[in-house]
């Protein structure tokens, strides 16, 4: 049974990862899509893609992180419905000790995790309250639950995804708005190459010896999530390769 034909999903972070694997998941399952990201390039090709799929598909090229032009966005999808928000921007920079933290880094991080996750998640709760309909994904991860050695402030990020989740479902109690916090492990996409400033042989080395996950494994998980029953909320997910069992423990060969 699919419960989300035909639902309107606006996903950021669409133009690479798990955003982009959730964007051609739930466009397989018919559900249209609002796809947000800082590359037009990468949004424009994968909306030509899309064709294939037979849904309504739009591009927005946005900073989630800048404040002003969120509520610019906020005007254009004033008349929109939307069912279904995936919050997948995010990023780490470097893997630095607090003591050797690079602060710039810091803004960013805590720019785009934190206050770009809020911005976007506070002009689209009310659109679903309206409708007393909705289902919220947020990318927390294995980081929101351990601070390993020099993650330090994108732990403490992921660590907010996760409180703020807990937050959502808290604040939106009584209605039928549905908050899911996925916490991913180790998984290969752009994002070693983005925490290593495009480094690519550090970047490799992280997901060598053992498989790591794939954007779809993490794509497939939050479609099962979004298309359950109305009564069924899943609220929070850990999910890791099973070469990984903590940050610490990877088996490599
Ligand atoms: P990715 O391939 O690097 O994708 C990150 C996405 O975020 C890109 O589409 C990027 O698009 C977008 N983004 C970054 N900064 C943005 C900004 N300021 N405004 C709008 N969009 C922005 O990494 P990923 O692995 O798919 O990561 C997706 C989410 O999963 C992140 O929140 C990450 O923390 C979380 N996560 C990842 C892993 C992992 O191992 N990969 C594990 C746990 C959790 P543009 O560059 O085009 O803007």
């Amino acid at each position: 049974m699919n419960f989300l034909e035909n639902n309107l999903a606006l996903i950021t972070g669409a133009s690479s990862g798990i955003g982009a694997a959730c964007v051609r998941v739930l466009a397989k399952n018919k559900v249209n899509l609002l796809l947000l990201a800082r590359r037009e390039d990468k949004l424009k090709e994968l909306k030509k893609e899309l064709d294939a799929y037979g849904v309504k598909v739009e591009i927005f090229v946005l900073d989630v992180s800048k404040k002003e032009k969120v509520q610019d966005f906020a005007k254009k999808i004033e008349n929109y419905n939307i069912d279904i928000l995936i919050n997948s921007a995010g990023l780490a920079l470097g893997l630095e000790s607090i003591q050797d933290g690079i602060l710039e880094n810091w803004d960013k991080m805590i720019d785009v995790n934190i206050k770009g996750f809020l911005y976007i998640s506070r002009i689209i709760i009310p659109k679903m309250l309206k409708q007393n309909k909705g289902h919220i994904i947020n990318l927390g991860s294995v980081a929101g639950l351990y601070s390993y050695p020099n993650g330090n402030v994108y732990c403490a990020t992921k660590s907010a995804v996760h409180s703020l989740s807990k937050a959502m479902n808290a604040d939106l109690f009584g209605s039928a708005i549905k908050v899911s916090n996925i916490a991913p492990g180790a998984v290969e996409t752009e994002f070693s190459s983005v925490r290593f400033k495009g480094d690519e042989k550090k970047s490799a080395e992280v997901y060598e010896g053992y498989k790591p996950l794939e954007a779809y494994d993490i794509a497939d998980l939050i479609f099962y999530v979004l298309n359950t029953p109305k009564h069924v909320n899943i609220q929070d997910i850990n999910i890791m390769p099973t070469a990984q069992r903590n940050p610490y423990l990877v088996a490599k060969s």
